[in-house]
């Protein structure tokens, strides 16, 4: 198997002259010098037993990523603005000796405040640095990342990330999506997460696309990136496609890409239609997590049905099972939690036997944790986290993201999230937290759902909030509210 690190083939196609270079809010390293500036840090941190990156959208962040690639030492990226618990978490539980930093002192004292207590040497991120010294490619099956899970449902668990199973997401990708060197890839997602690392970066490097990060991740920058930089292929998380959706000249100046894909949560049914009706395009949303990288995608030459999420990508298999780890049939209405097996799963989790053994199956597949339904097509819906979407009251099961759909599709009402709060005689009853426009009234809403959902799935409170909590990554976090 190719290793990610390697450069592209270049030899049979005609990408122009900025095929594999990387261009990060204004600033750009071509291939060559990125893999240079690479070996030169490489050479710094090889023999290490992991290293930590704070992981700031910039072109040092990828040289460091790629430098512990080529150096076979796992790479664990640090949310840039880790508090100290987190970044304590984090480094303790991977035991990395070194703390790669672009910018470790900027003034004395924020510098010296930043690691203040932390045990790791610190070492300065240089990307004017080059060294044209070789290394042994990594056995395959070594550990490239170790990559924090988001957070949404409990701490952070370190997932062990191996460089094959980088390679067949990117390949599955490439595949799916006709993802190649002519393609220029735009996106102003974090690089500590998989969505803006693992796609984001590594996909542009081993498909020697173009990669052209917009720093902060605004429409108008993504317009700019579409007009000067030509990009092709576009990625975002559904709360910047939001914001996409709401200013339709930077909207409309998408027109030109090729495919502008959404993941890392649902992208809500209206804003699909109206970045189709402004962009002339209908989203590619893909689904996937830390531990299994992508697991399915809609394909460039498949059908983008709004609400759903696409088809298992190449080496990826999915089922559906009850509670009781029965089948549930693949007919498109049967919910069940979904489970992947394949080739772009991870080793499982860094110092966490109980998770181990809790997500993976005694036949080896991998609880996502996830309910979903699957359409005999294969066409995948993801209704939401076990934990906190799907909810069950009166004994009915009811799927939060059914009755955020009906709350969106109101015009007053910008965002939704729906739990099951405790109840004493259902188990559980069904609250809705709405963001909404000024004057919109919570009786109002109640009642314009019950023109679409059941009784029982209609929500029996509806609380109105500014905002709704989210993440990094613009994850609602759902444990936050009730
Ligand atoms: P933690 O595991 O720490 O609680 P997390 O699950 O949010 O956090 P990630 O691995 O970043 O961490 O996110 C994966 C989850 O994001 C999936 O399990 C799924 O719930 C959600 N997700 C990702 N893509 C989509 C999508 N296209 N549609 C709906 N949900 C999605
Ligand atoms: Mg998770």
């Amino acid at each position: 198997m190719r290793p990610v690190a390697d450069p592209p083939d270049r030899s049979s196609d005609n990408p122009g002259d900025h095929a594999g270079a990387i261009e990060i809010d204004g600033r750009s390293l071509s291939r060559a010098d990125l893999d240079a500036a690479a070996a030169a840090l490489a050479e710094r941190i090889a023999g290490a037993p992991a290293v930590a990156v704070r992981a700031t959208a910039s072109l040092e962040t990828v040289v460091a990523v790629l430098a512990g690639l080529v150096a076979g030492v796992p790479v664990v990226p640090l949310p840039p603005d880790a508090g100290p618990r987190e970044r304590d978490h984090i480094l303790g539980d991977s035991g990395a000796t070194l703390l790669l930093d672009p910018d470790p002192d900027p003034d004395p004292e924020h510098g010296a405040a930043r690691w203040n207590g932390v045990a790791a040497e610190i070492v300065r991120i240089d990307v004017d640095a080059r060294s044209s010294a070789r290394f042994a490619v990594p056995p395959p099956d070594a550990i490239a990342l170790i990559l924090y899970t988001s957070g949404t449902t409990g701490a952070p668990k370190g997932v062990l990330v191996p460089h094959t199973a980088i390679a067949a997401d990117v390949d599955a990708l490439a595949d799916a999506w006709a993802w190649t060197s002519e393609d220029v890839l735009v996106h102003g997602l974090p690089l500590f997460h998989v969505h803006g690392l693992v796609l984001g970066v590594l996909g542009a490097l081993r498909t020697g696309s173009r990669l052209v990060h917009t720093g902060r991740p605004t429409p108008t920058r993504y317009a700019q990136a579409a007009a000067e930089a030509g990009g092709t292929l576009f990625f975002g998380v559904p709360t910047v496609w939001g914001r996409i959706a709401e200013d339709p000249d930077s909207a409309r100046a998408l027109a030109g890409a090729r495919l502008l894909v959404s993941g890392s949560a649902p992208l809500p049914v209206p804003v699909f239609e109206r970045l189709a009706e402004l962009t002339g395009h209908r989203p590619v949303e893909r689904y996937g997590m830390t531990e299994t990288l992508i697991t399915v995608s809609t394909r460039a030459d498949g059908e983008r049905v709004p609400g759903t999420v696409g088809v298992p990508v190449a080496g990826v298999a999915t089922r559906l099972v009850d509670d009781h780890g029965r089948p549930v049939p693949h007919d498109g209405t049967s919910v069940g939690e979904l489970q992947v097996s394949g080739r772009t799963l991870s080793d499982g989790y860094l110092n966490r036997p109980d998770a181990d053994s809790a997500s993976f199956t005694a036949d080896g597949w991998f609880r996502t944790g996830d309910v979903a339904t699957i359409a005999p097509d294969g066409t995948h819906r993801i209704v939401g986290r076990a934990s906190t979407d799907l909810i069950k009251s009166g004994g009915y099961r009811i799927g939060a993201g059914e009755v955020e759909g009906a709350l969106l599709a109101h015009p007053g009402v910008r965002e939704a999230a729906v739990i099951g709060a405790p109840h004493a005689d259902l188990g559980q009853e069904v609250v809705a937290y709405v963001v909404a426009d000024a004057g919109v009234e919570a009786a109002e809403l109640t009642d314009f759902v019950a023109g679409t959902l059941s009784v029982h799935k209609r929500p029996r409170r509806v609380v109105l909030m500014t905002e709704l909590p989210r993440n990094a990554m613009g994850k609602v976090q759902k444990t936050l509210l009730g």
